[in-house]
């Protein structure tokens, strides 16, 4: 099998360069990239895939889909395309989603020889913004779904590991203006509620969890010194390891706010002003196979899964299907993400040598779940685990 795949592999490397490289030479910020989703969907096209271009109305967004017509897995990579505001593509994007197009081709061949199920491969716009991923499982669309795929470039070969769960809300309340001279005593003060819940919540931050985090601004909290304000706005960021966590933490934060509006005489409003990421759930036992992988398909060795301090909308998908989020490197040195060094390091013999091998891998992931029907029940038991453990918690609308 290493050997068939290694040629499937090779007969589309040179496409998958090229795809890499036009994308590094057409950066688009999130919600923008037209280039790199067409080129993507152009390179699908030609390997069999069916098309479904700007998916659930997300210009940028698509879905090309293979299926065998056989019952069996129905399986899913990612592919990320976006840029960084001046760097480009700092975050290596552009070999991110040729190395997850790349590994569905592969798969899509091997799979025409006797294997039953259906294979997706989701084009996801603006990683670094308003995450597609988060608009697809608001939509609903992994529910069709048995498990996700994918890699991000890095400085090593790595296991899938976690990252934060992450809230933006805003807290709006609302009082009653009057003369602050004149009449003060007819006016309900916005800005003296928002006062009281940032103070609340630093109060309430001594006793939470070290690793989680809360912090905010005051967007809005008032005009002009002799006009009681009537409106204020402070919007936060609240953080922590689980997505449960988080969720405890925004009820607390819900109470101060009551508290506050309650002392004040305002009303109030909460509503999240950027998408919100979970933190990300890693399936260990897919992630077994793709480090088995790495050892199928590559000389380097594999290092420890990252303690991410950051987050990113695969958190998400993992809560909703087993999904896994693994690494490969582009560089033989350590260099950070989001810089020009990184971005430039895609353009590397190096950075070649372990697409190939990453699609390699991705591919030779897919493809264990298929041929052994045991896996699949494996992953789907871990889900099953995490989820009675309130590890995983899917999505709901009101969320
Ligand atoms: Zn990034
Ligand atoms: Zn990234």
């Amino acid at each position: 099998m290493k050997e068939k795949i290694k040629k499937i592999e090779a007969g589309i490397q040179e496409d998958l360069r090229t795809l890499s490289d036009s994308i590094y030479d057409h950066p688009e910020l999130g919600n923008q990239e037209y280039f790199a989703a067409k080129a993507h969907q152009d390179l699908l096209k030609k390997h069999g895939f069916q098309v479904e271009e700007k998916f659930l109305g997300l210009d940028t967004a698509f879905k090309a889909s293979f299926s065998t017509g056989r019952p069996g897995p129905r399986l899913c990579y990612m592919a990320e395309y976006d840029a960084l505001p001046g760097i480009g593509h700092g975050c290596g994007h552009n070999m991110l989603g040729a190395a997850s197009t790349g590994g569905a081709i592969v798969l899509r061949y091997l799979m025409e020889e006797g294997l039953g199920g259906d294979l997706v491969l989701l084009g996801t716009p603006a990683e670094e913004s308003d995450g597609g991923k988060v608009t697809m499982v608001e939509e609903g669309i992994f529910k069709d779904l048995d498990l996700a795929i994918m890699a991000h470039p890095d400085c090593h070969y790595r296991p899938s590991g976690n990252s934060l769960a992450l809230k933006a809300l805003a807290y709006e309340f609302f009082g009653k203006p009057a003369h602050a001279g004149a009449s003060p005593h007819e006016g309900i003060n916005a800005l003296d509620a928002l006062v009281l819940f940032y103070n609340g919540v630093s109060v309430l931050r001594q006793q939470i969890l070290s690793t989680a985090r809360i912090h905010g601004v005051i967007r809005d909290g008032g005009k002009a010194a002799n006009v009681i304000p009537d409106y204020s706005r402070g919007d936060f960021y609240i953080r922590a390891q689980s997505k449960a966590y988080v969720q405890e933490l925004e009820q607390k934060l819900e109470n101060i706010a009551k508290g506050a509006a309650l002392a004040t005489g305002c009303s109030f409003n909460i509503f999240p002003y950027e998408f919100a990421n979970d933190n990300m759930v890693t399936n260990e036992t897919l992630n077994q196979i793709f480090v088995e992988g790495v050892g199928v398909f590559s000389e380097d060795p594999i290092c420890p899964a990252k303690d991410a301090m950051g987050s990113m909308d695969c958190g998400n998908v993992s809560h909703e299907i087993p999904a896994i989020h693994g690494y490969f490197p582009i560089a033989d040195h350590e260099i950070p993400g989001h810089t020009e060094a990184f971005r430039d390091a895609t353009r590397t013999d190096y950075a070649y040598k372990h697409l190939d091998e990453i699609v390699c891998i991705l591919a030779y992931t897919g493809w264990r779940v298929l041929e052994d029907p045991d896996l699949l029940k494996k992953i789907q038991e871990e889900y099953q685990e995490n989820l009675k453990k309130g590890k995983i918690i899917p999505y709901k609308k009101e969320d």
